[in-house]
């Protein structure tokens, strides 16, 4: 019997390994387990180049639990280690990467994907103690033992051994006891090994009987050696993707599409990506690609590896060339992360493309699932960008799509404003903005539908893509203003009858948590008498605001509206004339008041020019102060004696508040005192 010192610089690795690898203890048995895949397919092509030529047998790998002694084994049948195997393999190699493995991982904290690089040593995590039995492949080999309880001493011995390959038995810790239950066990196998290339067996099949539970007497395969992604596309069926899918996300709705990837070279990927039906939330999306090493499940985390879009895909991605033992930022930088990246990226957009070029009906039936996705890639990614500008759709309220360029040929003619720029007009909430829509179609103008989640956001990035366009909501503005054509019409008010009517009006506007500026339009008379609208400008900060979850200027401000009179309106003329009825000589006696005292103040002005502040004797600053207090005096006399009379028209409010129910924004009691005047009106 041998005896040794593991050489390393550190007394003791194993308190380390322990510490340091608290949170994914579990990892062992994918490492073990991938040790003996590596060591069947290593023996699997000594035999193809006819150097092992005996018999192959039974190549299952078996895992099994004994709940009595504490142990769980691995076991397999492949190639096999010679003393000497042992010696370099396992107390030399895979020591000293065991140990860089801790130096690095000690600087890149827990940022390492799936903490892979461990690898035989893991087992220590779990473990009081270790033993290797092992046969080599060769002829001539005999049985050799290993053990090691932690310290960095071992034994190594010969063993009675008399088959082939290797059975690793883990004597687990007091703090392990969890990997002896059999639920557990299969719950790792099923994360980790699942498509494994070997078959391994786990307990027995179980079969219902008298009511019980038995064994078979079968063993129990946990994994499909042969998953699809590792298929030649061309052997695949749709019903396949499907059903693969079904495996891999049980609870799932059916994908849209499926993208099979198969690269050999300049690096090696395969993989399926499935296009889920996303609903309205990224978020929970998000992190279901399932990331493989040679079938190796690694983890289901793939930021970093493809850009941030592409996370909204599920589906797996089994590449060796990911580097896997470093930080996610390493990864973003790493060139072959990047080609793989970009490899999918192109892939995803190829596939896209097809679709909607062979397929458009279908593609157009998937619209409202696939925009989110296209939209997000678009605005985050420019090489996507560039090429989803050719199947990217916009659809409109009569639910008609269209590509960027079919919809700029479709408005262009009508919807080009005086200024040459095109004005592409929107709607979030058909029929919250339905009268405002109806306006637009009456002008022959089309109306996009924008109710997306990031459409905010799209369209903000479209008007920096399109040439001399904008993005305009329906009730943005009047629809005239929207789109300003050439021919203004003539206003039926002066701007005197224009100033009394303001506050008229606001005397009626409603003063919570909202803002109304009082403006005038010179419509037609079969237009609308009065209007909401709302700036686009200030609704896209506060919308854009919202989403990002930050409370700032614009999401703080009061959401301000414009309230638009109609001055050629004649129910709007009509106020105008009772208001002149009721208040006329009144208004008349002020203005002449004013004016006197305005000429007064010009005069005042006037001789104060040239000189300076000291020069103006005190009597002149004085009466200054009298004039100006007077006209204040005078201002707030006007709009108190105009907003009394306004408050007692209801016509004014019942103007006011047909332009609020046609913006959504009349509702509970105000609604209902609504109703209750418009019947006392017709009566
Ligand atoms: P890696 O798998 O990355 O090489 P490990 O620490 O997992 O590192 O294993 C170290 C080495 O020990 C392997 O490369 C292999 O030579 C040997 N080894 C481990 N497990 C087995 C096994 N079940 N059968 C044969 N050789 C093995
Ligand atoms: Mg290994």
């Amino acid at each position: 019997m041998q005896k040794g010192k593991i050489n390393v610089t550190t007394e003791n690795i194993f308190p380390i390994i322990k510490k340091f690898l608290y949170s994914d203890h579990e990892i062992f048995l994918r490492e073990l387990i991938s040790n003996a895949v590596d060591a069947t397919q290593k023996l699997r092509t000594l035999a193809s180049v006819g150097e092992f030529k005996g018999e192959m047998g039974d190549l299952t790998i078996r895992v099994e639990v004994d709940k009595k002694k504490k142990t769980l084994k691995v076991s397999d049948a492949g190639l096999g280690m010679t003393t000497e195997e042992v010696d370099k393999y396992i107390n030399q190699i895979a020591f000293s990467s065991a140990e860089d493995f801790l130096e690095k991982y000690k600087k890149e904290s827990n940022a390492i994907i799936g903490h892979f690089g461990l690898g035989f040593y893991s087992s220590f995590m779990v473990s009081d103690k270790v033993e290797i039995k092992t046969r080599s492949w060769q002829e001539d080999a005999k049985g050799v033992a290993w053990s090691c309880d932690g310290s960095p001493e071992f034994t190594l011995d010969e063993s009675d051994k008399d088959s082939r390959g290797t059975e690793i038995t883990l004597f687990l810790d007091s703090d392990s006891k969890e990997f002896l239950e059999e639920q557990k066990i299969n719950e790792l196998l099923d994360k980790y090994c699942k498509f494994l290339p070997v078959e391994i067996a786990f307990g027995k099949e179980k079969e219902w009987k008298d009511g019980k539970e038995k064994d078979t007497g079968k063993d129990h395969i946990v994994n499909d050696t042969k998953p699809l992604w590792t298929l030649p596309p061309a052997e695949v069926k749709d019903e396949d993707y499907n059903e693969f899918y079904r495996k891999l996300y049980p609870i799932s709705e059916e994908p849209l599409f499926n993208i099979h990837l198969n690269v050999d070279y300049p690096f090696t990927l395969t993989g399926i990506l499935y296009f889920p039906r996303i609903k309205n939330n990224i978020e929970i999306q998000k992190n279901k690609i399932q990331l493989y090493s040679n079938q190796v499940f690694v983890t289901d985390s793939v930021e970093g590896i493809v850009p941030e879009f592409l996370t909204l895909l599920h589906g797996v991605l089994d590449s060796p060339d990911i580097p896997l033992n470093v930080s996610r930022s390493y990864l973003q930088s790493d060139s072959n992360v990047k080609k793989i990246s970009s490899h999918i990226t192109k892939k995803v957009a190829d596939r896209l493309e097809e679709i909607f070029k062979n397929d458009r009906e279908q593609y157009e039936k998937k619209w409202d699932h696939l925009k989110l996705f296209i939209e997000y890639g678009m605005l985050s990614e420019e090489k996507f960008h560039d090429r989803a500008e050719k199947f990217a759709l916009l659809k409109n309220v009569e639910g008609k799509y269209f590509t960027f360029e079919e919809y700029e040929k479709l408005i262009k003619e009508s919807q080009t404003d005086r200024n040459k720029t095109l004005v592409y007009l929107y709607a979030t909430d058909r029929a919250g903005q339905y009268s405002y829509i109806e306006a637009a179609k009456a002008k022959g103008y089309d109306v996009l539908v924008m109710d997306g989640q990031l459409d905010t956001h799209f369209l903000n990035h479209m008007e920096t893509k399109l040439k001399d366009s904008r993005f305009a909501r329906v009730d943005s503005d009047i629809i005239d203003k929207l789109i300003e054509k050439e021919d203004s019409r003539q206003s039926n008010l002066t701007p005197e009858q224009q100033a009394d009517l303001t506050p008229v009006f606001q005397a009626h506007l409603p003063e919570k948590e909202m803002s109304y500026y009082v403006s005038y339009e010179s419509l037609s008379e079969s237009d609308h008498p009065v209007m909401i609208t709302q700036s686009e400008f200030m609704r896209r900060m506060k919308d854009m605001q919202e989403m990002s979850g930050q409370a700032s200027f614009y999401g703080n401000m009061p959401d301000s509206y414009n309230l638009v009179v109609n001055s050629n309106h004649p129910l709007v003329g009509k106020i105008v004339e009772q208001t002149d009825k009721k208040l006329g000589k009144k208004l008349e006696d002020l203005r002449a008041e004013k004016k006197g005292l305005s000429e007064e103040q010009q005069l005042l002005e006037k001789a104060k020019e040239g000189k300076k502040e000291e020069e103006v004797p005190q009597s002149e600053k004085d009466q200054m102060e009298t004039v100006n207090k007077k006209l204040a005096e005078l201002e707030d006399k006007r709009v108190e004696m105009l907003k009394n009379h306004g408050k007692s028209q209801k016509l004014v409010k019942q103007l006011i508040d047909l332009a609020l129910l046609a913006n959504n924004q009349l509702k509970g009691e105000d609604l209902a005192a609504f109703v209750k005047r418009s019947v006392e009106l017709i009566k």
